[in-house]
């Protein structure tokens, strides 16, 4: 039986430069293509780190090449670029790799609006650097004229920080979900999706802000009621003690196990930790929930059940 799955694309899936995500996107449509010929049904989401990087930089570039001609480019606007890019290229790999194998199925990008709370306790507390790093002078004066927040990073220069709020619900959710249901693949939620806030009426505010895309697709996969979240990125499994004496490689888990390592403090911040809390919550939302952290070209192995990290309720310890 077909699963709805929900894949989460780590920065591996996408490489770093322009180059390097081309030849990426063919390696990654080939996973989605298997997990496909499969019969499952699957969304897709994405990270853009190096792309919004890139693109936030060449516009603050345009911006410092003629200031009075360009205000600079709002976030929220440069995570929709990003969103475009990278959907463009996924967009295109994944129909030529489908229609290699001879399957008829479209695949279309979703520009995803996620909304987050104002009150997010992590607007005062702004942990994302960005951007280029700037000398205290540029710094100061993007302060006084655009209200951001800086920080001096590790004695190489000044950055700005945004926040990076919780996820709370996805805009463009009816859309997606009827496109999932006409049978198309979705690319939805990139990079987290533009972080928007609700205004006076039915207006929606880009928020300077970026959302961990670990935690928009657990929403999206919850929102679309899937079966199962599968987090894609360059480790196999999760591990405790990461990289130390008596690492040890997890299998199945529990939601709670998995809160029980979390507090122990076993997964990165900012990495891993994410991770394993957007599979433990997406587990907790609904009985026969399932997620999964591993390798990309592990993908299919890892729905068989025959490796990654899997987190689930009734964990079958075999
Ligand atoms: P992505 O782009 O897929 O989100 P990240 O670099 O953010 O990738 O997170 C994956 C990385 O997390 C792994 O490559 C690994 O180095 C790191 N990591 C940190 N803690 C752990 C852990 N406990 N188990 C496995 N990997 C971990
Ligand atoms: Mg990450």
């Amino acid at each position: 039986m077909g699963k709805r799955i929900v894949i989460a694309l780590g920065g591996n899936a996408l490489g770093s430069d322009l180059p390097e995500q081309m030849i990426a996107v063919k390696q990654t449509a080939r996973a989605i293509a298997d997990l496909i010929e499969d019969g499952h049904q699957v969304i897709l989401s994405h990270g853009n780190g190096p792309q919004v990087g890139m693109i936030q930089k060449a516009m603050a570039e345009l911006t410092r090449s003629e200031p009075e001609k360009y205000i600079p480019c709002p976030l929220s606007v440069c995570v929709a670029m990003s969103q475009g890019y990278i959907g463009y290229d996924l967009q295109n790999a994944l129909r030529e790799e489908l229609l290699d194998r001879g399957i008829q199925k479209g695949v279309a990008t979703v520009l995803t609006q996620v909304e987050v709370d104002p009150a997010d306790p992590a607007f005062a507390h702004p942990t994302k650097p960005i951007g280029a790093f700037m000398t205290k002078e540029e710094a100061d004066k993007l302060v006084a004229q655009r209200d951001y927040q800086v920080v001096e990073d590790a004695g190489r220069g000044w950055r700005r920080v945004v926040a990076s709020p919780r996820p709370q619900s996805i805009v463009e959710i009816e859309s997606i979900r009827d496109m999932v249901e006409a049978g198309l693949v979705v690319v939805a939620c990139g990079g987290g999706g533009i972080p928007v806030f609700k205004t006076e009426g039915h207006h929606l505010k880009g928020a300077a802000a970026v959302i961990d895309k670990d935690f928009a697709s657990c929403v999206l996969a919850q929102q679309l009621q899937a079966d199962t979240l599968i987090i894609l990125t360059a480790v196999e499994k999760a591990a405790i003690n990461f990289g130390k004496p008596g690492q040890k490689w997890l299998d199945a888990l529990t939601p709670e196990e998995a809160e029980e390592y979390m507090a122990q403090g076993h997964f990165a911040p900012g990495s891993m930790l994410p991770k394993v809390q957007a599979a433990a919550e997406f587990a907790k939302s609904g009985p026969g929930r399932s997620a999964l952290i591993t390798l990309l070209e592990k993908a299919r192995d890892g729905v068989a059940g025959k490796t990654g990290t899997v987190i689930r309720q009734y964990s079958q310890h075999t």
